[in-house]
């Protein structure tokens, strides 16, 4: 089992310990290990999912000249000795070549995509041409080789098509399907177990007694869970009691890459929730200097990595996205990307105390000069999950930030692409 550094202490297990976020993120993505193994999948179905094995091109695409345009085919070498007027010789349609032969000043009526004959080298569009009958009289510059998509433009025999680890997107979809390829392997999804810890939470359907609420960040962990494309262990509500707990956390172990649960991980909260994880696994207690989000616990679980999580609504999303998401898509086999940040022009003033990074929840949109702004989406606690709900980007604000003035600029992660 991988050690994991800083540890708590043997006398002092529930300890926790203070770290940055970037620190945490590091600490997290090092002791992941990316899934191995494959299944076959026709093409339609690996959408979204993970590619295992780089796909080199076995043919070259497009597999023969064709033609860009509608329109006349000359070998320029014609056009080039001063003749303008051709003789019609016959047709090429996409999937229907011309296959005869031409003598000097002829030509062929050719269609987009058809095969570009032999005997050609340029194609002239029609509406540069003047068609009487059988003779077809061009206009002044013809260039050689125009209009011509070139046998293997896109790609030669050997090219690297996808690499692997990529999530495939439609646009890879058509590109394998231009090799020909029905089938290809991708990564078995990351299973993952999850659950939250409460006894005030009650699941959907049931009432609400005095003091209950409903489980919401089941629905928020499915959700993101979903959208990565994870093989998804729904494990419903378990209450704040050791036994249920341990039970719990010992059969995720076995089913799940990864367990993560919401709740029972601030001070405050009964010790045994602390103990039985630390009784059962190598879990770190993080107190993360970010807001939200704070406290957070890692490590593993028998053989599954675990993240516990906070209870509060906000803080389950922002620390899902901020340490989760990176690791699950390691443990897809996808590679390593910087999160995708960008300036913005802050519209109101940005109130926050130096210490910790705040991941506020903000609405960019595009200001009438073009640059990109950004507003608060409302209220910032982190209970409040209307303000992801109204918001379509994170604002990052950094440890040392004393606040920002309206009219200044601010880093924001837009959810667009977390995924
Ligand atoms: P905890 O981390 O367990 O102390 O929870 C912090 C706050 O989040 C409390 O107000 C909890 O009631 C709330 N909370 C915890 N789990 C959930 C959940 N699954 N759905 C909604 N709220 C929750
Ligand atoms: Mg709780």
């Amino acid at each position: 089992m991988t050690e994991f550094s800083p540890q708590p202490s043997c006398q002092d297990p529930v300890e926790a310990i203070k770290l940055d976020v970037q620190s945490a993120r590091a600490q997290i993505m090092a002791v992941i290990t990316p899934i191995n193994s494959w299944r076959s999948c026709a093409l339609k179905e690996a959408l979204g999912e993970v590619l295992h094995e780089t796909i080199y091109s076995p043919v070259q695409v497009p597999p023969h000249h064709n033609s860009a345009m509608d329109g006349y085919a000359i070998h320029s070498r014609d056009w080039l000795a001063g003749i303008h007027s051709f003789q019609l010789a016959g047709h090429a349609y996409a999937g229907q070549p011309f296959s005869g032969s031409l003598t000097a000043g002829q030509c062929v009526r050719i269609m987009t995509g058809a095969v570009v004959p032999v005997a050609c080298d340029t194609v002239v569009m029609q509406e540069r041409c003047e068609v009487n009958g059988l003779s077809v009289k061009m206009h002044e510059g013809v260039r050689a080789g125009q209009n011509v998509r070139y046998a293997g433009e896109d790609l030669q025999i050997g090219d690297v098509v996808v690499e692997q680890g990529r999530r495939l997107t439609p646009a890879d979809l058509g590109l394998i399907a231009s090799l020909g390829m029905a089938e290809l392997r991708v990564r078995r999804r990351p299973r993952i177990a999850f659950f939250s810890t409460g006894d005030e939470l009650k699941s959907l359907g049931q009432p609400l007694a005095p003091g209950q609420i409903y489980d919401s960040n089941r629905y928020t962990l499915f959700g993101m869970l979903q959208r990565f494309g994870a093989d998804i262990r729904d494990m419903g509500v378990v209450a704040d009691d050791k036994d249920a707990l341990r039970a719990a956390l010992l059969q995720a172990s076995t089913e799940a890459d990864v367990i993560i649960t919401s709740g029972g991980v601030s001070v405050g909260d009964a010790d045994y929730v602390k103990e039985i994880l630390t009784e059962l696994g190598q879990v770190n207690f993080w107190k993360i200097a970010m807001k939200p989000g704070r406290p957070l616990t890692f490590g593993h679980v028998g053989d599954a990595v675990f993240f516990g999580l906070p209870g509060n609504p906000v803080s389950v999303m922002v620390t899902f996205y901020q340490f989760v998401l990176p690791a699950l898509q390691q443990l897809a086999g996808e590679p390593i990307q910087e999160p995708l940040l960008i300036k913005a022009i802050a519209v109101n003033d940005i109130r926050k105390r130096p210490g910790r990074f705040e991941f506020q929840r903000g609405v960019m949109r595009t200001g009438a000069a073009g640059s990109i702004e950004v507003s608060h989406s409302g209220d910032q606690g982190s209970g409040i999950l209307r303000s992801m709900n109204t918001a379509n980007c994170f604002i990052l604000l950094d440890d040392y930030c004393d606040g920002i003035a309206a009219g200044s600029e601010v880093l924001i992660q837009p959810f667009t692409g977390l995924i």
